[in-house]
Parts: structure tokens; C-alpha cells; sequence
């Protein structure tokens, strides 16, 4: 089946290789004969709601988000339609903080956000950097841990009665002092989480996939398993040097 994917202004959200979250997909699709045909998405390109099976935005500088956040909040509509509709999305970082309502950067600029995620963000003073391990639970009664890699002025705050992503077993998170990090919102993920994320993750990695391949087919597939055994090796890794950093600040 082919699963087509709207990436998010790539030219300019891309830091720490988030780029290679689009390679695990593509790849983890196609070992189960599936093929991913990616989109790139600018400020000028019409967004039509339903065409995308899944959305991805990856991460940046405040520079890189200044300037193109008028652009994508400029999507806004059309993107917390295609949600509602069943539309899996992944944002990370700086991209999970333009989803928000809004993001005030370190130099006080206030960037407006698409307000898919309920929530808003404030730059402080001091950058959250560091290995991070949550502890998840997407579906009802599946614990499941994510590691990956943070590096944010941001403090994200969620509405009251927002889903997070996950528990913080190590690192900062939204704020570094919830406990908390990400947001979910349906098959909408948010997260912090660098690294690139899902080449560590790879349940993640078959958890978008399954929910876009469920937008696609209107019926709930299940992904035959992979062996896996060096993306578990690489979440062991990263799991461990963040558990080794322990607590916050
Ligand atoms: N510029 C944002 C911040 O500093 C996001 C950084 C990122 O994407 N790593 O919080």
C-alpha cells in the first residue's frame, strides 16, 4: 500500500538528523511492503486536507522558526482538520512547539503557532540539554519506554486536562518540573525527543505507521515484527546514558 507523508518545511526544521526519522519510516514500511511517498511542504504549497496519511515536522533553531512560522501557522486549519479527520502527525521540538498556540523565543518575539496541541511555550534562561527516557503507555495497558536526546530553551505548559506524551524517568521534559514530556493528541505526537527519535524507538516507528496505514484503510492493521536487534542495542545505549544523567537540573 503506499502511505503518503507531508514533511513540514524541511529546508528549515531539521537539527539533529530529525531528518532521519522520515528514513526509519520509509524503510520499516517498505520491510512490510508498504511504500512511503514523502511530500516536502513550504510556506507557498497548498495543504489539501486528507491527502497526507501522516504529517512530520522536525526541529530548529529560534532563527529557523521565526522565519517560518507565520507560514506554517498559516496552515493551521487545514492541519487541525486533517487531525481531527485521523490524519498520524509527529512533531518534534521546535516543530511540536510551533503546534502549540504559540512560542515566545529567547529574544521575547512571540511566533504563532497552528494551535493543534493544547498547549503554549516560553523560552528561559537556561537550554535543557541532555539524554532523556520516558515512560509511555499509547495504547491502554502497553508501557513502553522512548530515549532520545533534548536540547531546548523552551518550557512547554500544557492545558489543564492535556495529554502528555509521557512520564520523565530521566531528563527535563516539557518544562522540567511537570514530569512530563510531550503531548498527544489523538495519532498526533509531540515531543522533545532528538536523537534522531525513532531509529531507537522503533515501536514508535510502527505505532505511526499502523495509524497512518489506518487513515489510509479506514480499518486498524497490525505491522508483522522485526527482529530489531540493533534498534533495541541503540535504545539500550540510550536509555542507559540517560538513566546514568539521572534526575533534572
Ligand atoms: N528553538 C527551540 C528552543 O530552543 C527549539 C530547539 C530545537 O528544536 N532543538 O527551545
Amino acid at each position: 500500500m503506499k502511505i503518503t507523508v507531508g514533511h513540514l518545511f524541511p529546508d528549515y526544521l531539521n537539527i539533529y538528523a530529525d531528518r532521519g526519522n522520515i528514513a526509519v519510516l520509509t524503510r520499516r514500511a517498505a520491510w512490510r511492503g508498504h511504500e512511503l511517498e514523502v511530500e516536502a511542504i513550504g510556506a507557498g504549497d497548498a495543504l489539501r486536507p486528507g491527502a497526507h496519511d501522516l504529517y512530520y515536522i522536525g526541529g530548529g533553531q529560534d532563527r529557523e522558526q521565526e522565519l517560518i512560522a507565520p507560514a506554517l501557522a498559516a496552515h493551521g486549519e487545514t492541519l487541525r482538520e486533517a487531525v481531527s479527520c485521523g490524519t498520524a502527525l509527529l512533531a518534534v521540538c521546535g516543530g511540536y512547539q510551533l503546534l502549540g498556540r504559540s512560542y515566545r523565543d529567547q529574544s521575547g518575539g512571540e511566533l504563532p503557532g497552528v494551535g493543534l496541541f493544547p498547549l503554549q511555550t516560553v523560552a528561559g534562561e537556561r537550554r535543557m540539554i541532555g539524554d532523556v527516557l520516558l515512560e509511555c503507555e499509547l495504547e491502554p495497558g502497553e508501557r513502553r519506554t522512548l530515549a532520545g536526546f533534548e536540547n531546548h530553551a523552551g518550557r512547554t505548559f500544557l492545558d489543564e486536562g492535556a495529554e502528555p506524551l509521557g512520564r520523565v524517568l530521566a531528563g527535563f521534559g516539557n518544562d522540567g518540573e511537570s514530569g512530563y514530556e510531550g503531548c498527544r493528541a489523538g495519532r498526533a505526537i509531540g515531543t522533545y525527543l532528538h536523537g534522531p527519535l525513532l531509529p531507537r524507538n522503533p515501536w514508535l516507528a510502527d505505532w505511526l505507521l499502523a495509524e497512518a496505514l489506518a487513515h489510509r484503510t479506514g480499518k486498524t492493521l497490525t505491522l508483522e515484527p522485526l527482529p530489531d536487534e540493533l534498534e533495541s542495542k541503540a535504545h539500550e545505549v540510550s536509555a542507559g546514558r540517560a538513566r546514568a544523567r539521572g534526575g533534572r537540573f
